[in-house]
């Protein structure tokens, strides 16, 4: 079946969807981006996804280009056309087309939207049991990562540096050795003693949607979070480790730079924040019932 991608109001066949070379996506990575999952037909966490797509364009400066409720048809619409029921939506935003130019353009300068919706097979997820595999290394990027811009080079050269010594994923670290989060995962760590660690909220990381889902489940099933960085150091030891994040929910971890983490398998609270998850994810269908009719 032809994919099909929305591009500024209009629906294009993949091999002929464009936006303009002198796009400011393009050439500055002046443009956000979000990605939401349809779990079985429903839009997992629809509404937390999109108060931070508008945050992250408040931040830069840059219009919603149509409304919040135009946006909400034209993915589900994408997802039609595509014929998806799992899937990953991508959303992306740039300040729109103008010469190039280090200053922003005109206010009136129409920006741009694109929304591809790729499959994802959620039922079969492959790193669920058999786990990420990661490697810390320096991280390298600008300091507002609370912002989800599509300046994504620093983590997209740190993650192949990790796949090309045989790992899965990074886990980047501060200048005081301190993990900040993945490469496009929130870092999380259950310590000997069972608390959940993970980094507090801050300019540092990017404030996880799934990351706020998983903080209701854990108050919810008595599993105490403690929002605390941690060190490298400090991982290796841990009983066990996994990241969430929109596309991969909390995928256990089960190896950091050679150290195996508990005894190497998917450990029981990774197994039941994700199941707790799953659940969640598609409960949601009742909210937003209610929130698909205005109340
Ligand atoms: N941290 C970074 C750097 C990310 O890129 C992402 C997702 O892309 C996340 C964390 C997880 O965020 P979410 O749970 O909203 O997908």
């Amino acid at each position: 079946m032809p994919r099909i991608i929305y591009v500024n109001g209009q629906y294009q066949p993949y091999h002929q969807a464009q936006i303009h070379v002198e796009d400011r996506g393009f050439q500055f990575g002046d443009a956000i981006y979000e990605v939401v999952a349809c779990l079985h037909g429903h839009l997992a966490d629809e509404r937390g996804h999109l108060d931070r797509l508008e945050r992250s364009l408040s931040e830069l400066r840059i219009d919603m280009p149509v409304s919040r409720e135009s946006l909400r048809f034209l993915m589900r619409e994408t997802l039609r056309r595509n014929k998806l029921t799992n899937a990953g939506i991508y959303i992306q935003i740039s300040r729109g087309m103008a010469r190039r130019d280090f200053k922003f353009p005109k206010a009136d300068t129409p920006p741009t939207l694109v929304i591809i919706a790729f499959p994802i097979n959620f039922d079969n997820h492959p790193y669920v049991e058999k786990g990420v595999r990661v490697k810390t290394l320096p991280d390298i990027r600008w300091p507002r990562r609370d912002i989800k811009t599509t300046l994504l080079f620093p983590q997209s050269w740190t993650k192949q540096i990790a796949i090309d010594e045989g790992y899965d994923e990074a886990w980047m670290v501060d200048s005081e050795g301190m993990v900040t989060e993945g490469t496009s995962c929130n870092a999380w760590i259950l310590t000997k003693d069972n608390k959940l660690l993970t980094r507090p909220v801050s300019c540092d990381i990017l404030k996880g949607i799934t990351r706020t889902a998983i903080e209701k489940i854990c108050a919810e099933n008595d599993i105490t979070i403690v929002e605390q960085a941690f060190s490298a150091d400090e991982a290796y030891e841990a009983k066990e480790a996994f990241v969430s994040s929109a596309t991969g929910f909390a995928l256990p971890v089960i190896e950091i730079d050679d150290h195996k983490i508990g005894d190497g398998k998917r450990g029981a609270i990774t197994k039941k924040i994700y199941e707790e998850y799953c659940a969640y994810a598609e409960g949601l269908r009742g909210e937003q019932v209610k929130w698909e009719a205005g109340l």
